[in-house]
């Protein structure tokens, strides 16, 4: 019986080793902005949501949901869009490829610029690094110039200080040009 108690509290321990081991190995922070104007946008939000956390990390914070008018090509569904904050050991490279095979798994279909989507998942930031390549730019070129990347932003990360501009989100958002009306969705 004894035994049985050591036995319980020893693989406890090592449960809290392991679980403190997984977490300080994930020591790289993104915010990933999601978006969907297709099918029920709410599900695609919350599969991507669960995708993720399945891949890619685990997720430590999320924004409100906001709905906005689409950009550029106007004539489509208004968007459903919210910020997770993801702790991950994946590099910049590896997430991004995580993300767009999430986007192919919930149905997403590339066949006009700023068309209709089930899902679109962006990396806005990781940590505070700077890439500019041909598949990845971080942080997200549009971060500044969004009302719909800003507000959600915000709700989680308003501090987080841009590493170009050096100003924080909330800061960003102060300044923001776009006049878009974002949102607090509720769902019907
Ligand atoms: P989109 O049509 O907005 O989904 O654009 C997707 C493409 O943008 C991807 O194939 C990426 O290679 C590229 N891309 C560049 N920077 C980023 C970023 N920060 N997050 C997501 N995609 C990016």
């Amino acid at each position: 019986m004894i035994n049985c108690w050591v036995k319980k509290i020893n693989s406890r321990a090592n449960l809290k080793k392991e679980i403190e081991y997984y977490f300080c190995t994930m020591h790289s922070t993104a915010y990933i902005l999601l978006g969907s104007n297709l099918g029920d946008r709410m599900s695609m939000l919350l599969a991507a949501e669960d995708l993720i956390q399945s891949k890619a990390g685990v997720i430590s914070a999320i924004s409100k949901v906001y709905e906005t008018a689409a950009w550029g090509n106007t004539n489509q569904d208004a968007f459903l869009n919210k910020v997770i904050e993801l702790k991950t050991s994946h590099s910049p490279a590896d997430l991004l490829s995580l993300l767009l095979e999430t986007e192919l798994e919930l149905g997403r279909v590339r066949n006009e610029k700023w068309g209709p989507r089930t899902i679109d998942l962006d990396i806005l930031y990781y940590n505070f690094e700077i890439i500019n390549s041909d598949k990845l730019t971080l942080p997200h070129p549009e971060i500044g110039n969004r009302r719909f990347t800003l507000v959600p932003l915000c709700d989680i990360a308003s501090d987080y200080i841009h590493p170009i501009f050096h100003k924080s989100n909330a800061d960003l958002l102060v300044h923001c040009n776009d006049q878009s009306e974002v949102k607090l969705y509720s769902q019907p």
